[in-house]
């Protein structure tokens, strides 16, 4: 089985990883949606800075 992919360099580390068919981030590169990509590793990071910030502000 042969799977679509793109490869991206991650906006935050700079490192190249795939982006596969059926993934958020790749229909937003297909519909040229959004140039910032994160790879699964910064994703993590971000969404847990996320709710770190959201639990500080209270
Ligand atoms: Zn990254």
């Amino acid at each position: 089985m042969i799977f679509i992919h793109y490869e991206v360099n991650c906006t935050s580390c700079k490192k190249t990883f795939k982006l596969f068919e059926g993934e958020e981030q790749y229909k937003q590169l297909k519909e040229r949606k959004s140039r910032l990509f994160y790879c699964e590793g910064c994703k993590h990071k971000i969404r847990f800075d996320t709710i770190r910030n959201f639990f500080s502000y209270y």
